[in-house]
């Protein structure tokens, strides 16, 4: 299978290679450092992306690790990875979109070769990266003012055996909650974009608030060397990871005003619909409104930013399958 732009940094069997690849059209010019590192034996090609946004860093040091510690002799198939997306927001650490044209890139898939920066860079990365695997690993965490419990996200996508795949992929990655979602639960993910183009493929989120904490790291490499040894790239690494907690849909609550945000539960608390779970006041305190949990479940993801802007979401509810 051709890796296209991808392939052309590691074309012989068993050779690892480092480099950055030019989105073409973009100006100033938008560079992806990717990392091929293609095995001595037959195999799938796994596509792993980090730092689409620029400031979630647990994911960016995980894929890196990763690229570092696979052995191209032992590796069966191939790893294609990009580990920064948002390059021009890197340096700026921008939070949720990229500085460019101000928009979130995994909101910008499938994209368009003529669209802004986000929607070229978004089709770049479909059309020579994604859709040309076998399958593909989306990773995350909260971004700089977000806190959240470890999940894993994919899509139904018709229930299909591309959706079977992605679950088991889900699964595999061992994380606490795994959420099987519509694939336009979340317009314009690039997760969804390769589902719907075939390719198996899933978000998976640990760590929060640009933190480097070491757990995290540990937990996302190990996630993603779960799923190398599930797909049989490599051996496995010890036993299978617990089952997680099934969800089927996530819930967002979003602020209609801008205001400052006072939430009064954690990640990871169960909640019932029409609990309190936390208020948004004015500058002096003022209470102006009592945000109530618009579903049972689990809070998943929690924004813990003391500012919030009208539109911007406050927390995500994980509904588990079968409520
Ligand atoms: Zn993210």
């Amino acid at each position: 299978m051709s890796l296209s732009r991808f392939s052309q940094l590691a074309p012989e069997a068993g050779s690892v290679a480092r480099g950055w690849v030019k989105v073409p059209n973009v100006e100033p010019a938008w560079e992806l450092p990717a990392v091929v590192v293609r095995g001595a034996q037959d195999g799938p090609t796994l596509a792993v992306t980090s730092g689409m946004h620029a400031a979630e860093y647990v994911p960016i040091e995980a894929v890196t690790r990763l690229t570092r510690w696979l052995d191209p002799a032992a590796l069966r198939g191939t790893l294609a990875a990009v580990l920064v997306v948002n390059t021009p927001g890197f340096y700026e650490r921008s939070i949720y979109v990229n500085p460019r044209d101000g928009r979130n890139l995994n909101r910008s898939f499938p994209g368009h070769p003529d669209g802004d920066p986000a929607e070229r860079v978004a089709n770049f990365l479909l059309e020579e990266l994604i859709a040309p695997a076998d399958a593909y690993v989306d990773a995350h965490c909260g971004d700089l003012i977000e806190a959240l419990s470890p999940f894993t996200l994919w899509t139904r996508a018709g229930e299909g055996e591309v959706a079977q795949s992605s679950r088991q992929m889900a699964h595999a990655y061992g994380f606490e909650h795994s959420l099987g979602v519509e694939p336009d639960s979340v317009p314009g993910a690039a997760y969804a974009s390769g589902a719907l183009r075939g390719v198996p493929g899933i978000i998976a989120e640990i760590g929060q608030q640009g933190v480097v904490d070491e757990a995290s790291v540990q937990r996302h490499l190990r996630g993603l060397q779960n799923v190398m040894a599930h797909l049989g790239m490599i051996d496995p690494l010890g036993p299978l990871p617990p089952p997680p907690l099934e969800m089927d849909q996530m819930v967002w609550t979003r602020t209609d005003i801008s205001a400052t945000y006072h939430p009064t539960v954690a990640v990871g608390e169960d909640v019932q619909e029409g609990q309190v779970v936390g208020e948004l006041r004015d500058i002096f305190g003022e209470t102006l409104r009592t945000i109530r949990a618009q579903a049972s479940g689990v809070v998943v993801f929690l924004v813990t930013s003391l500012a919030v802007r009208a539109g911007d979401p406050l927390l995500g509810i994980g509904v588990p399958a079968g409520r």
